[in-house]
């Protein structure tokens, strides 16, 4: 049986460029997992799951006819120091990259966040230039016109900050990306500053991503907005006032730094009643380049169990990302993020590729047999269905954001119309 549906959105005038090296899924998997599996639950071998269900379905399988053409695999470079320096400090980077774990200083481990969730392992430095090479060779096919669309599922690193590591995260990735995209455009004229929209769809507040940008009582445009969809609750990581609806009159108000809190069991209605929110949002802002952070521990079945998301259906993540890919203007990145269900990692990842190159793959059919079959087990579909949670975004709470949002939605169009001579 085809397990493939036809797409009903036509072809991509280039190819989706898919960042994938060996080596990059031997440091997010292997060696990282040897070191610290039992604390680090986040990458025990989900790059390599991703990876061979993406090729178990031959989606970027070369060939002759019309479907040749829908990927282009790209491989990553490692970043280089002056790359990373464009965000990390330099104390950061010369402690994280330089120490070996049996001989870091405590004290300043724990400065740089290197304890806890994020402790030290051997292949650090490695894993720290191969991820922020993966993310920033994604952003410059997009950059350069290699492609319109680029997938990087090992990026997507949002809790990383200047100078610490922090929630599984070492490098700021996303921020790099977004740093190097909205660099003048040279070629232009008048001089082109692109305009990059972050829109994070992880359990987790996008605190580090959030704060980099955030400009406290800004008055004119700018070129980055972020807008994060997260679960906020007293005590819920990472603590950050502007994991909050955002507040107006707040005289840190800034449009251009934006959030949608959510509560618990949050499910496809829940996303499908802000969606225009979002949409409203990337209108008025009308970014260049649209960065999306594809996490998946909001998805049904994550270990996490706060919200109760589906991969397919209206309002689901699946529809998210189709809408985002095929209805918005602006060249894409999708980069991946949480998510600790390893089995669902690799089936919502393989099916956004699917959605991404145009050849969305059907939730329902069998998945294919290889040698990674037996993970996909009892169901061996692509699906991650909801489950029996209740969804306590209740009515009020969405007029509320409702209401909220009309005021955001208007200081932001104001801030966004050119100033008149
Ligand atoms: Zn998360």
């Amino acid at each position: 049986m085809d397990s493939r549906v036809e797409s009903t959105t036509g072809l991509h005038a280039r190819p989706v460029a898919y960042i994938f090296s060996e080596d990059l899924v031997k440091v997010s998997t292997s060696t990282y997992e040897s070191i610290i599996s039992s604390r680090l639950p986040s990458n025990r071998n989900r790059s390599l799951l991703v990876y061979s269900l993406v090729h178990a379905y031959g989606l970027l399988a070369t060939c002759t006819g019309q479907e040749s053409q829908r990927f282009l695999v790209v491989r990553p470079r490692p970043a280089g120091q002056k790359e990373l320096l464009a965000y990390h400090t330099r104390d950061y980077l010369e402690y994280v990259m330089n120490q070996s774990s049996d001989a870091q200083n405590l004290l300043e481990a724990s400065e740089f966040g290197l304890e806890d969730d994020c402790p030290m392992f051997h292949g650090i430095k490695d894993y720290i230039t191969l991820v922020a090479g993966a993310t920033l060779t994604g952003a410059a096919t997009i950059r350069n016109n290699i492609s319109d669309i680029a997938i990087c599922w090992d990026g997507g690193r949002h809790h990383a900050k200047k100078a610490r590591a922090s929630g599984f995260c070492y490098v700021a990735d996303c921020v790099l990306a977004i740093l190097f995209l909205k660099r003048t455009i040279p070629s232009t004229h008048p001089l082109k500053k692109p305009r990059v929209m972050y829109l994070d769809l992880d359990l987790h507040f996008s605190d580090a991503v959030s704060q980099a940008f955030h400009k406290p009582g800004s008055t004119t445009a700018a070129q980055v907005l972020t807008l994060s969809i997260h679960h906020a609750a007293p005590g819920f990581f990472p603590l950050s006032p502007l994991a909050s609806l955002p507040d107006v009159d707040d005289p840190a108000f800034d449009p251009f730094t934006l959030s949608v809190p959510l509560k618990a069991g949050a499910s496809n209605k829940t996303f499908l009643r802000i969606w225009p929110i979002v949409e409203h949002v990337k209108d008025i802002f009308r970014p260049d380049f649209i960065i999306v952070q594809c996490g998946l521990d909001g998805l049904a079945g994550d270990p996490m169990a706060t919200f109760n998301w589906s991969l397919g259906g209206e309002g689901s993540l699946g529809w998210c990302i189709h809408r985002i890919i095929h209805e918005w203007q602006g060249k894409k990145m999708l980069l991946g993020g949480g998510g600790y269900n390893m089995s669902n990692a690799a089936r919502a990842w393989t099916y956004l590729t699917s959605v991404a190159g145009g050849i969305p793959l059907s939730l329902d059919a069998d998945i294919p047999e290889y040698s990674g079959y037996l993970r996909f087990k009892p169901s061996f579909t692509l699906d991650v269905p909801a489950g029996n949670m209740q969804d306590q975004n209740t009515e009020e709470y969405f007029q509320a954001i409702e209401a909220t949002y009309e005021g955001i939605l208007s200081v932001l169009d104001s801030r966004m119309v050119p100033p008149t001579l």
